[in-house]
């Protein structure tokens, strides 16, 4: 089934999810005031039109009150981004998401009703910030303030264990919820606690922040 989608701004984050929503086959509305944005666009959207945004007229005219969800992807202007979420919510869209600049921008777009703050170049740089401290942790998914899920790479200590010998949900409070084994290319998601663990596998582990530590420094 298509949905229908509007992506407003097209630089490197909006073109982004604009190609790839296109590429999955979903319906895409792109929207950007430059000329040679939208050239670049006409071939990958199903529509892409030259419009300021801001213009709560030529939002109406363009129909945007018939889709499903809208992403303001509008860069450094963040004036015209929070103006932009303003409109839309008045004009009773679904579903924003909005990329945020910066934590004060963030915290006026919750503020309007953005259904989605994305903060991409801050999440990204805390995740590489994260592998870059540990060589083990390949990956950082932040779920709350305090939990996140990691993708960890087993080291000798576990080799050869199953979860059961590792005893890792009461040791660390922890729960390995899937393995990525070195030598195959499936996921073993849920895997079971007889589970043996090599070296090189790629454990993806849920829990506290304070306990993904702990369990990382004295097991991986
Ligand atoms: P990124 O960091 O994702 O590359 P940019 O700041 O380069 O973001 O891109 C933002 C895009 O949003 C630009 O292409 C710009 O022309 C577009 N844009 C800015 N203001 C508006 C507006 N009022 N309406 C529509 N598009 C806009």
């Amino acid at each position: 089934m298509k949905r229908e989608f509007a992506v407003i701004g097209l630089g490197r984050f909006g073109g982004s999810i604009c190609r790839e929503l296109s590429s999955e086959g979903m319906e895409v509305l792109a929207i950007d005031t430059e000329e040679d944005k939208v050239n670049e666009f006409k071939n990958i959207a199903s529509h892409a039109v030259i419009a300021d945004a801001t213009d709560e007229k030529v939002l109406k005219e363009l129909g945007i009150r018939n889709i499903d969800h809208v992403i303001v992807a509008i860069g450094d202007n963040i004036q015209a981004s929070i103006l932009t979420t303003l409109m839309l919510k008045e004009l009773g869209i679904k579903k924003i998401t909005v990329k945020a600049q910066n934590d004060y921008h963030e915290k006026v777009l919750n503020k309007i009703g953005a259904d989605q703050v994305v903060h991409p170049e801050r999440d990204m740089g805390k995740r590489i910030a994260h592998s870059i401290i540990s060589n083990n942790i390949l990956d950082h998914l932040e779920l709350s303030d305090e939990h996140s899920i990691v993708e960890v790479k087993a080291g000798a200590r576990m080799s050869g264990k199953t979860l059961i010998d590792l005893d890792i949900r009461a040791q660390y409070g922890c729960n390995v919820v899937a393995i990525k084994p070195i030598n195959k290319k499936e996921i073993n998601v849920s895997p079971m606690a007889t589970e043996v663990i090599n070296k090189g596998d790629i454990l993806i582990v849920i829990g506290a922040d304070k306990d993904i530590s702990r369990f990382e420094k004295q097991l991986v």
